[in-house]
């Protein structure tokens, strides 16, 4: 199946109910509908997507290159092998996508092209009511839910960040974000200009290089990365040995875990040492006279922003062909025909690209109602990252940055489904997130600690995002290797949990 084979199922009614509501068909909400599919068979459950298709992030990004910059034995789910490089495309991960949906017939439950603008809460009824534009006619349509699972990831799909520099009506070219690159573009044979220095900026520049005229890679700072080889030799050799791909998937994924662990702890415990192999790494593809230390040489500790993963050095490649270049410089403004750096230096450009970032939506710009009042999720305390307090019967996937995200879209698909046993048990249509006596006067601290995290974009919305305290039960730790033990033994029968 490929990813636009599967198309939206118009709804026949304009009011359903549904046991779960996803909202969401990217990695994480494919994932919810397996589990419910799997683990919780007697569910009755819809997903609703904005877009006509699944795949969330790797539908909507079109631009060259666009890639995975983790592995898929992690970033795949742990149920579905995978069977490929560790690196992937866009499209390699749309067709993974896909095959999971078609082996368990999961487009049934999937109504594409409906976009939520509300959902209010009743406690009258224990019901969520949620309000979508469908797309094909303009209706709004209305459904009931008992549980809303929140996957529809951390940005808004239909715009990047782009910040405001002076002169940028004076530039006589295009200017274009990543997120909604034009399919038409055309940069062949011109000087293109790529502001940003992560994942994006160093997919976009080899992945254009050679059809340029020339790609200056301009960055404010610079970043870590790890250049290496888009292969695992685990994975190679079990294959040699006739392994079964399941056992290969289980065996890869956990050798993965262990060397990622393993990397981590050095890297907070010994960063320095950490800081010059990745450095090292660099140096091996640039050579001892390209100045490292001003272009690939970032202030920050190692992991306190995500490391990229470069699948065969391709952009250090793109520089030593003398079809890239790396200029660290500030801005000062746009002018006719390029950049003016704060040095007086100007960069000559047809087309600049801000791979600048995301714009951070908590909880896709929907507008939540609890009982009648509007529901600022900022008022809130999260529990680990996926409930919050006050907020009844929502669960929300917010995976990790430092692993892959999937692996807690598995973890909180076996909690949902752990959940959904325990409540029908105990016969409560309801659960709440409350903190427990002694809690409620602890600080309440931004999501996350800029110290242990701080990429742009949640620097620019924590205002927006749910409070923490400081203990692990009431924040979202990104820890997954703690949490792989922690979230299935967390005790659903805690006073943290208030059920109806
Ligand atoms: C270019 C890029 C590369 C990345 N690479 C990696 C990587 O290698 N490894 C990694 O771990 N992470 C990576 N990430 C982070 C990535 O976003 C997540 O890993 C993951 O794909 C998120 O999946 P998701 O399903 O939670 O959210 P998304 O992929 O964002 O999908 C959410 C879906 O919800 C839908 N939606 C949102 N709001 C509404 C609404 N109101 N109504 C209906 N539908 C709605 C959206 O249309 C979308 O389809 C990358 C991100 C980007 C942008």
């Amino acid at each position: 199946m490929t990813a636009t084979a599967t198309l939206s199922k118009p709804a026949a009614q304009t009011s359903q109910h549904f046991d779960v509501l996803i909202v969401g068909a990217g990695i994480s909400g494919i994932g919810g509908a397996w589990h419910l599919k799997h683990q919780s068979p007697e569910t009755s459950f819809v997903v609703l997507e904005t877009q006509e298709s699944f795949g969330g992030t790797w539908l909507t990004h079109k631009y060259p290159g666009i890639r995975s910059d983790s592995d898929l034995y992690t970033f795949g789910y742990r149920f579905k092998p995978w069977v490929g490089a560790p690196i992937a495309s866009a499209e390699e991960i749309l067709k993974y996508m896909g095959e999971v949906i078609a082996d368990d017939h999961l487009d049934d439950h999937i109504r594409y092209g409906h976009a939520i603008k509300s959902a209010k809460w009743s406690s009258a009824d224990n019901t969520w009511t949620v309000e979508a534009v469908r797309k094909a006619d303009g209706e709004t349509v209305t459904f009931t839910t008992n549980f809303l699972w929140m996957c529809q990831g951390y940005y808004r799909h239909s715009e990047g960040y782009t910040p405001e520099w002076e002169g940028m009506s004076d530039f006589k070219g295009q200017i274009i974000h990543p997120q909604t690159w034009p399919e038409d573009l055309n940069y062949t044979g011109k000087k293109v200009i790529v502001i940003g220095s992560g994942a994006t900026a160093a997919t976009v520049v080899p992945a254009i290089a050679a059809d340029c005229e020339h790609v200056t890679l301009l960055q404010r700072s610079p970043t870590y990365f790890i250049p290496g080889r888009n292969e695992n030799e685990l994975a190679n050799t079990l294959r040699e040995l006739e392994i079964d791909e399941t056992w290969v998937h289980e065996i890869v994924r956990r050798k993965v875990l262990f060397d990622q662990a393993a990397f981590t702890k050095r890297a907070i415990e010994d960063s320095d040492v950490v800081r010059e192999e990745l450095l090292g790494g660099v140096r091996a593809f640039l050579g001892p006279d390209f100045d490292v230390d001003t272009h690939f040489t970032p202030k920050y500790r190692p992991w306190r922003q995500r490391i990229a993963f470069v699948p065969n050095g391709d952009l250090f490649q793109g520089i030593n062909s003398g079809k890239a270049s790396v200029v660290t410089d500030e801005i000062d403004r746009f002018v006719e025909n390029g950049i003016l750096l704060k040095s007086g230096k100007v960069v000559e450009g047809d087309i600049i690209v801000t791979a600048t970032g995301f714009n951070l939506n908590v909880l896709g710009d929907i507008e939540f109602e609890i009982d009648g009042k509007a529901l600022d999720f900022a008022d809130t305390v999260t529990f680990r990252g996926m409930m919050f307090t006050g907020v009844p019967n929502l669960i929300w996937v917010f995976g990790y940055f430092r692993a892959s995200w999937t692996l807690r879209a598995d973890l909180i698909g076996d909690f949902m489904a752990r959940l959904l046993k325990h409540m029908k048990a105990k016969g409560a249509k309801r659960i709440t997130p409350a903190l427990r006596p002694g809690e409620e006067n602890l600080p309440r601290l931004p999501w996350m600690d800029p110290e242990n995290f701080n990429p742009g974009y949640l620097m620019r919305g924590m205002h927006l995002l749910p409070k923490r305290l400081n203990s692990p039960d009431w924040q979202h730790t990104q820890d997954y290797w703690a949490e792989k033990d922690e979230i299935p033994a967390i005790d659903l029968d805690d006073v943290a949990f208030d059920y109806k």
